[in-house]
């Protein structure tokens, strides 16, 4: 089959390389009819992610058609059409049972790599590097998707692929990213980029109860979709002063939710240990300011800080004390995706949001590479890469 495979910093190549097998009896094989470029495709793009190795097939976003399934799966059979969520739970651990599925302590094997990093080892993800199990992506046109069961959410409406696409991840992780704020009535909801992330995380903002919401980040043509699809009030980081601005629009106090839709491309400050790497992988310059110490700067007094964006490595200058001192709530962390993708998918169903509204790109997965090029550098004002097999 035809597959997307990392090469080295910048350099993906389509290549063919060996069809998945079912390699357990709860295994499923899904022939691949959507899938997507993610903001945190680029972390890997970028060199950042040390665990991936030279031919790693990439990509978490995808959807298609069950093809086979192992003897042991009863929920999902062939010919089924599902969205396959991007980190894969067991069901039956410790973390799936208490829906924190993107924490599952059976799919990651090789945690012991991801546990010497962080403590502890997070749920195995389709394309994202040894250290997160070392599963090949979906960015195939085939992929071995492990416990079958619990990995798919069916979609039996007419809806479209690129309708329902996104339930597998980033409108999940936008939508959580404010569900664990606990909006209350009145509230302002900030939120740092306007990437495919933001933009969900600004619609969920509303369908959660905001009053206002704010969509800082320096491309116009992103800005403008805050605005106009997702009736937010843009800032220009590069044009204005962000945190005087919050203070005006919110009698200045601050935002009562800020979130981090951004993460560690943040192009620089405050993460030298990681931005090292990408200087020396691809030159970037480290002169912007970090999301992540804006939102806590801005941040009202007991307000919260929500961090959707995706982080790896020890962040310097971080100001904790200002989150102690102002008593902020912090939450953070991959989407626990099977918690809310079914919701959402309903949401879909019953007309409430469209989420194809963010699609800039539609490409073949022969043409990935050129796709990850325009994504990373929000070239041709893309907002959002599909890919067809
Ligand atoms: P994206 O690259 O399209 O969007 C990032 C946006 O942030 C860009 O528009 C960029 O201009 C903007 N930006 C950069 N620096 C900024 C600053 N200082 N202030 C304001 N805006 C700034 O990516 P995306 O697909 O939207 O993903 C966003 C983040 O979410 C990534 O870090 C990604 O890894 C992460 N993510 C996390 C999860 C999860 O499970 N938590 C899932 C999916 C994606
Ligand atoms: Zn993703």
């Amino acid at each position: 089959m035809k597959a997307l495979r990392y090469h080295g910093a910048r350099d993906v190549r389509v290549e063919t390389v060996p069809d998945p097998q079912l390699a357990d009896a709860r295994d499923m094989i899904v022939k691949v009819t959507a899938c997507a470029i993610c903001g945190s495709d680029l972390h890997l793009y970028d060199g950042l992610i040390p665990t991936l190795q030279k031919g790693d097939v990439l990509g978490h976003e995808f959807m298609g058609e069950v093809l086979e399934v192992g003897r042991e799966v009863r929920d999902v059979q062939k010919g089924d059409r599902v969205v396959v969520p991007f980190n894969i739970g067991c069901g039956d651990c410790f973390f799936c049972k208490r829906q924190l599925w993107s924490l599952c302590d059976r799919s990651n094997p090789n945690a012991a790599l991801a546990t010497k990093q962080f403590g502890a080892a997070p749920a195995g993800l389709f394309g994202y590097s040894h250290m997160f199990g070392g599963y090949p992506g979906g960015q195939a046109e085939y992929v071995r998707v492990p416990f079958a069961d619990i990995n798919h959410f069916k979609v039996e409406t007419d809806l479209s692929d690129e309708q329902v696409l996104f339930i597998g991840d980033i409108f999940a992780t936008g939508f959580m990213a404010v569900d664990v704020c606990d909006v209350q009535e009145g509230d302002v909801v900030a939120v740092w980029g306007c990437g495919p992330v933001g933009l969900f995380a600004l619609k969920s903002a509303h369908m959660l109860g905001a009053k206002r919401v704010i969509a800082i980040d320096r491309f116009p043509e992103r800005l403008e979709l805050a605005r106009t699809k997702c009736d937010a009030t843009p800032i220009d980081y590069e044009k204005s002063d962000v945190i005087e601005v919050l203070k005006e629009l919110t009698s200045g106090r601050g935002p009562d939710i800020c979130i981090d839709a951004v993460g560690m491309e943040a192009h620089g400050h405050g993460l030298e240990f990681w931005y090292d790497r990408v200087k020396q992988a691809v030159g970037l310059q480290a002169d912007r300011p970090t999301a992540l110490r804006q939102a806590v700067m801005a941040c009202r007094k007991g307000g919260t800080v929500s961090v959707p964006g995706v982080y790896g490595g020890p962040i310097d200058h971080f100001p904790f004390g200002a989150a102690f001192n102002k008593g902020l709530t912090l939450k953070m962390g991959q989407t626990h995706t099977h918690r809310y993708a079914p919701a959402l998918l309903q949401r879909i169903a019953a007309g409430e949001i469209d989420p194809s509204f963010i699609i800039t790109h539609r490409l073949h997965l022969e043409e990935a590479p050129k796709g990850y090029d325009i994504f990373q550098h929000k070239k041709e004002g893309c907002i959002k890469v599909v890919l067809r097999p």
